[in-house]
């Protein structure tokens, strides 16, 4: 089926498209008044004694500046793991739908999957991480509504090449999510430029990564109108925090910190692959774009241990499909970069 015949209504779940949401004080009254006493909010003053904007209008006009895409196409949430929830709430009848994901790739997809009772199929990645495509269309069947690609890929570090997905996107007749959590440090496009063409499309972002604020929890997706609009009705009224809009509105703002930073982390990721180059018992650096790598080791397991006693705490990603004795670092900055280094020629 063609990507012009996808219709998202065939997608709702039944029970989300009968529902009315929910209501709150501040869905109802949008104005500016001088005297608010519908919302049972304690009166007195400090800062964080009102109800937070519902649809962060603030925080979402800043980015649309800097992504250059409509507020109406954003929906923002508690951390892109409450968006990939919601997109499985609106989208997926439990026990009966199914939902695809390319391993080694991030776990909340398939956390989530269980959580909401859909069943995961898995379509594991090429030996080069690229994705089998024959292979994810194949394991589609009437029941199947979502596939969820990571690009950059986690825990890989490769962009998915924009062939392979534009495929799954006009060919499968299912939802699309591109998770670009990484998108930042990548030197490839955004697929939100793709918005218009491919109404299947949700990318999904956030500023946990290059925007230094995974403490804050905020993530963005961005979709059709039509979507985001399912995905607010089901949403938590209040699910973006007063803080959290505060602080990510003025971090936003410092376009020359953000970008100064991300420099750095971009300088040193060069530099630790010529360092890690240098060991004996690194066997393969993969391509990465995003702020870490994946290299695979002789004795991944030992090479973690020693490092954990060193008090140096990286990632063992041995158990992942294709990912046997591989490890994954993270950029820190350009001292912890070197202990890690130090450590590492010390073994
Ligand atoms: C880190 C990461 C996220 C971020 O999730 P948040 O909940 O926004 O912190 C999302 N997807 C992938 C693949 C990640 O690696």
């Amino acid at each position: 089926m063609k990507t012009k015949d996808f219709k998202i209504e065939n997608f709702i779940r039944t029970n989300v498209q009968n529902m009315a949401p929910y209501s709150s004080a501040r869905d109802e009254f949008t104005k500016v008044a001088d005297v608010y006493l519908d919302a049972n909010e304690n009166p007195f003053e400090n800062g964080i004694n009102r109800y937070p904007d519902p649809y962060q209008k603030l925080v979402k006009e800043r980015l649309s500046e800097i992504k250059n895409i409509p507020t109406q196409n954003m929906i923002l949430g508690n951390g892109s793991d409450e968006i990939l929830d919601l997109i499985f709430r609106a989208f997926c009848e439990p026990k009966e739908d199914n939902v695809i994901c390319t391993p080694p790739t991030y776990g909340m997809y398939k956390v989530l999957a269980g959580l909401n009772d859909i069943e995961l199929k898995n379509s594991v990645l090429t030996v080069d991480f690229n994705l089998n495509v024959a292979d994810i269309l194949s394991q589609i069947d009437a029941n199947t509504k979502i596939i969820f690609l990571c690009s950059p890929n986690n825990p890989t570090g490769n962009i998915i090449p924009e062939n392979q997905i534009e495929e799954v996107l006009t060919k499968s007749n299912c939802l699309v999510v591109i998770d670009e959590a990484y998108i930042d440090f990548a030197s490839s496009p955004s697929w939100t430029t793709k918005l218009e063409q491919y109404p299947n499309l949700i990318v999904c972002q956030t500023l946990s990564k290059a925007y230094g604020m995974a403490g804050i929890r905020l993530g963005l997706c961005f979709a059709s109108t039509k979507i985001v609009s399912v995905l607010n009705k089901i949403k938590p009224p209040y699910n973006v925090n007063v803080l959290t809009q505060r602080t990510a509105l003025e971090a936003l703002n410092d376009v020359e910190g953000y970008e100064g930073k991300l420099e750095l982390i971009l300088q040193e990721r060069e530099s630790m692959r010529d360092a890690l180059s240098e060991l004996s018992f690194v066997k393969k650096i993969y391509p990465s774009d995003a702020n870490f790598w994946l290299i695979k080791v002789e004795d991944a397991n030992n090479i973690y241990n020693k490092l954990l006693d060193l008090g140096i705490v990286i990632r063992n990603r041995c158990n992942q499909v294709l990912c046997e004795n591989t490890l994954r670092i993270t950029i820190g900055t350009p001292i912890e970069n070197e202990k890690l280094i130090q450590a590492l020629r010390k073994l």
